[in-house]
C-alpha cells in the first residue's frame, strides 16, 4: 500500500493497470474504520490490484477534479478509466471485496475465497450495538477494565448521530448538534480502550455460545453479551414506498433535508419525531405538508406548538397516504380522507416518513422474550430470559425511549456484568 499526492495521480493511477485509492482525512471516524480493513484487503489483492492513499485535506485539487466530497471515499480504476461504485462512509469490507472481485478473474476471485482462514477472537463482553446504550455499557465495562467489543452494522452513535439537535441532554446549556453528542460518546469510548468493530456484516449471531460472526470470516466468542441494536423506523408499506425509498422518499431529515432548499415536502407522521423533524425541515423547505391520520398530534405540546406557528406548515389532519408514485420531477402521493372516504392527489418535491420505530431483533432468533410488540424483556438488571445475554437501550420493551434511558441502561448492564465477571 503507498501514499500518494495529486501529482502522481498520471503515472500511480492513470497509467496503471487496476487501482483502488482511498481519499481519507485526519480526525475522521469513519477513516479510521476503514483503514485495517483497506490495509488487510490490500495484503489478499495486492498482487491484482494497487491499493493507494491519498491525504485528502493536502490534495484538495486532486479530490475535487474527480469530484470527491467526503472523506473515506475509495474509487476504483482500470486501465485510467473509473469502474465500479464509489463507496463512502461507513464503507464495509464486502462492499470493498464486491468491487475488488469484479474486477478480477472469476478463478482468481475463486482462489481469494478459498484462501481466507476464518479466525476467532475472544472477548470477556460483547456489545451489538454502538448507540448511546452500546458505547455506555462499553464505557463502564473498560473502566472496570473488562475486554470489550463493540460491534455495530454502521458507524458509532446509532440514532443520535442522526438528529440533528439534541435539547435535553443534560449537562449543556445549549442545544447539541446529534453528531457531536455521539461523536463525543464514541470517543469517550474508544479513548477508553474498548475495541471498536463497526461498519461491519453481522452474519450470525448464536446467544446460546455467545458467539457472532462479521464479515463471514472472524467470529467474536464472549463470556456475555448485550444487545445494543435500538430501532429502524417503520414502513407504512404503502403502494410505492419500497421503489422510492431513497428517490423522492426519506426517513431521515438530517441526512436528507437540506436537498430541498425553497422546495415542497409532505411529512407523514404526528408523534415526536414527526413534529421535530418537520420543524427542522422547515429551516429548508419553503413548504412542509404535514398528514396525520389523527385529528391531534401525539407529539409533545412544546413541539407541536412550534411547529404549528411557523407559517411554512400546513396540516391535513384525519388523511392518510394510499399510494406514491413519480410524475416527471415531482412525488406523487394519493392521500384519503377518512371521514369523506374521498382521495386526491397531491404533487410534491419530497416525503418525509415518521410513523414509529421497530426493534432490530431480526437477527437473534426465536428463543428471546419478547413483549407484546417486539421489543426484549429484561429485568430490572437488563438481563433476558437467555443466561448471560443483556439488553440495553430502545431494543428493550420499557415506556420511553430517549438517550438518557439508554444510557441508563447500559450503565446498570455494565455495572452488573462487571460484578458478575468479578465474583
Ligand atoms: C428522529 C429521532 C430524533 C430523536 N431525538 C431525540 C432527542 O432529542 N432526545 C433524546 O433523548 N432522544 C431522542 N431520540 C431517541 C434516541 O435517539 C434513542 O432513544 C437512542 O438513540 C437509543 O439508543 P440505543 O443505543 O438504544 O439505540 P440506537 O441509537 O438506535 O443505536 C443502535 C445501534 O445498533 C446498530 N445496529 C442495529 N442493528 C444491528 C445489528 N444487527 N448488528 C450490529 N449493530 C446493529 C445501529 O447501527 C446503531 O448504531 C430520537 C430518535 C429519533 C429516531
Amino acid at each position: 500500500m503507498k501514499e500518494i499526492v495529486s501529482a502522481d495521480f498520471e503515472k500511480e493511477v492513470l497509467q496503471a493497470d487496476k487501482v483502488v485509492l482511498d481519499f481519507y482525512s485526519s480526525e475522521c471516524p469513519p477513516c479510521e474504520a476503514l483503514a485495517p480493513k483497506f490495509e488487510s484487503l490490500a495484503a489478499i489483492y495486492g498482487d491484482d490490484v494497487k491499493f493507494l492513499k491519498v491525504f485528502r485535506q493536502q490534495n484538495r485539487d486532486l479530490a475535487e477534479r474527480l469530484g470527491v466530497h467526503g472523506s473515506p471515499t475509495l474509487v476504483f480504476f482500470e486501465k485510467g478509466r473509473e469502474v465500479g461504485i464509489r463507496l463512502t462512509g461507513g464503507i464495509k469490507r464486502s462492499e470493498i471485496m464486491h468491487n475488488l472481485n469484479s474486477m478480477i478473474s472469476p478463478d482468481k476471485v475463486n482462489s481469494i475465497k478459498s484462501s481466507l482462514k476464518p479466525f476467532t477472537s475472544h472477548y470477556d463482553v460483547a456489545i451489538i450495538g454502538s448507540g448511546p446504550g452500546g458505547l455506555t455499557a462499553g464505557l463502564y465495562l473498560c473502566q472496570a477494565r473488562v475486554n470489550t467489543v463493540l460491534i455495530d452494522t454502521g458507524l458509532p452513535g446509532g440514532h443520535v448521530s442522526l438528529t440533528h439537535q439534541v435539547s435535553n441532554y443534560p449537562g449543556f446549556i445549549d442545544p447539541q448538534p446529534g453528531y457531536m453528542l455521539s461523536h463525543n460518546m464514541s470517543e469517550q469510548t474508544k479513548k477508553c480502550g474498548s475495541v471498536f468493530k463497526v461498519a461491519v456484516d453481522v452474519t450470525k449471531v448464536d446467544l446460546e455460545q455467545k458467539e457472532i460472526v462479521i464479515d463471514e470470516y472472524e467470529t467474536i466468542r464472549a463470556k456475555k453479551l448485550i444487545i445494543a441494536t435500538g430501532t429502524s423506523p417503520n414502513y407504512l408499506n404503502v403502494t410505492g414506498e419500497k421503489e422510492f425509498k431513497g428517490k423522492g422518499i426519506s426517513y431521515c431529515a438530517t441526512c436528507d433535508a437540506k436537498y430541498y432548499v425553497d422546495k415542497e415536502v409532505i411529512v407523514i407522521g404526528g408523534g415526536n419525531s414527526a413534529v421535530e423533524e418537520a420543524e427542522f425541515i422547515t429551516k429548508f423547505a419553503s413548504k412542509v405538508t404535514m398528514i396525520h391520520q389523527f385529528d391531534k398530534f401525539q407529539a409533545n405540546k412544546q413541539a407541536q406548538e412550534k411547529l404549528l406557528a411557523n407559517p411554512r406548515v400546513q396540516v391535513l389532519y384525519r388523511h392518510e397516504p394510499r399510494s406514491f408514485s413519480r410524475m416527471g420531477d415531482k412525488m406523487a402521493v394519493v392521500v384519503e380522507d377518512l371521514a369523506t372516504k374521498q382521495t386526491r392527489e397531491l404533487l410534491t418535491d419530497g416525503i418525509f416518513i415518521f410513523v414509529g420505530l421497530k426493534p432490530n431483533i431480526d437477527l437473534f432468533g426465536g428463543n428471546l422474550e419478547l413483549d407484546n410488540w417486539g421489543y426484549l424483556k429484561t429485568d430490572e438488571d437488563m438481563r433476558t430470559n437467555l443466561k448471560d445475554v443483556y439488553a440495553v437501550g430502545d431494543v428493550r420493551s420499557k415506556k420511553y425511549r430517549q438517550i438518557t434511558t439508554a444510557i441508563a441502561d447500559g450503565t446498570i448492564a455494565a455495572i452488573n456484568i462487571t460484578r458478575e465477571l468479578d465474583s
